[in-house]
């Protein structure tokens, strides 16, 4: 008698199916000094803190993700400690016996063992695409569909909220031909003084930065927004970012009408359906990709394809990543078919110490999509021992 046809084979007792069973995974919280203080409407930071993953698989390679925080729970709900705390409680147990190809399966498993969680969700995630990629000698990009760019036009953040500080800086940065976009945070003095401080700044600079981005991180109503609105868009600028709270769907979309400046969502839209939310309500015409938003590379993706759907154009964003966490976006970034507003992965420069070895090009006013399997990075492991945190 003939079997039924549709049966599944057995899985071979070899092959890259075995090879990428997971076999490990690790978890360390590392501090990284950065340059200079950055300043956010909410929070300052003169170091950056990551939760790295390192997944290793039954043929021995390894794997890398990292999940990047602003000052702790600040930025977003997860902190360093809690996102530790979480992978190695609930994620790392739940994919127990996992294999590294499974992407999709592997994402949802992570999604049924922790709600939200997506810093934590995406670093494992950035994880197993790497380890997977190094056992197949593939680049991430290509198990993502394929790159379509090796190299995405980096603005550069000026947040230390001093301007002379911030102009010396740009200048350097448009010197060393780096970066010639500029993203100047605000919201962090009363409005009146930073737009004086922004004026300084688009004075002296202005006429060879060929963008000025500014990210306001909700510190503004409605009405500031409003009144604002004007000079702004005398100075030139051409985005504005996250001007009100996540939630003021509304508000923004008010504010959104009477802008001749697209305004950009970043932390009012993490999920599918919040992206769907603010697009269809016109609160907002760009959006901001973050893995920490998306909680993973497969997601990030569809998060650009129902952004792109609402209409919404598209920017490459960050959380002041390492290499690594920068080689996670970079892959996922390089395979989008439009990202109309470049990315801003400057986190690798503004660390005293990377913690890779320098894969990550910065020239010609662009970040260079790093080549080799998985995300094409390799590990300082000393750099990473020092930047550990002890106890
Ligand atoms: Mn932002």
């Amino acid at each position: 008698m003939t079997p039924p046809v549709a049966q599944f084979a057995e899985p071979a007792p070899s092959g890259p199916r075995t090879a990428c069973r997971v076999a490990a995974i690790e978890t360390t919280i590392v501090d990284c000094p950065t340059t200079r203080r950055h300043k956010l409407s909410n929070t300052e930071i003169s170091f950056q803190s990551y939760v790295l993953v390192r997944v290793i698989l039954a043929d021995g390679s390894t794997g890398w993700g990292e999940a990047s925080t602003l000052g702790g729970p600040r930025w977003a709900e997860e902190s360093v400690e809690a996102i530790k705390a979480n992978i190695d409680t609930y994620l790392a147990p739940a994919l127990e016996g996992a294999n590294a190809l499974d992407f999709e399966l592997n994402a949802l498993t992570m999604a049924k063992a922790a709600t939200r969680n997506t810093a934590a969700r995406a670093a494992v995630d950035a994880a197993l695409h790497d380890a997977a990629g190094q056992s197949l000698g593939l680049p991430v990009a290509t198990l993502l569909g394929g790159a379509v760019r090796d190299r995405i036009e980096v603005l550069w953040a000026l947040a230390s909220g001093d301007a002379e500080q911030e102009i010396e800086e740009a200048r350097a940065k448009l010197a060393a031909r780096e970066h010639r976009r500029f993203k100047i945070k605000l919201g962090f003095h009363a409005p009146a003084d930073d737009m004086a401080r922004l004026a300084k700044i688009v004075n002296a600079i202005g006429p060879q930065a060929t963008e000025i981005v500014v990210d306001v991180n909700q510190g503004w109503s409605e009405a500031t927004a409003i009144r604002y609105l004007p000079r702004l868009a005398e100075m030139g600028v051409a985005l504005i970012e996250q001007p009100l709270r996540p939630g003021l769907i509304e508000a923004t979309a008010r504010v959104a009408r009477r802008s001749q400046i697209p305004i950009m969502v970043d932390e009012a839209a993490f999920t599918g359906p919040e992206i769907m939310a603010n697009g269809v309500a016109a609160a907002g015409s760009v959006y901001s990709l973050k893995l920490v938003k998306s909680g993973g590379l497969q997601e990030i993706r569809r998060a650009a394809a129902i952004a792109e759907a609402c209409g919404m154009e598209l920017y490459g964003g960050c959380l002041i990543e390492s290499g690594i966490g920068a080689a996670a976006h970079l892959a996922a970034f390089s395979t989008l078919p439009r990202l109309e507003w470049g990315c801003e992965h400057f986190g690798p420069k503004i660390l005293k110490t990377d913690l890779t070895r320098g894969e990550i090009r910065f020239a010609d006013y662009a970040v260079h999509l790093p080549q080799g399997p998985g995300l094409g990075i390799t590990v300082d492991e000393e750099a990473l021992a020092r930047a550990a945190r002890k106890g």
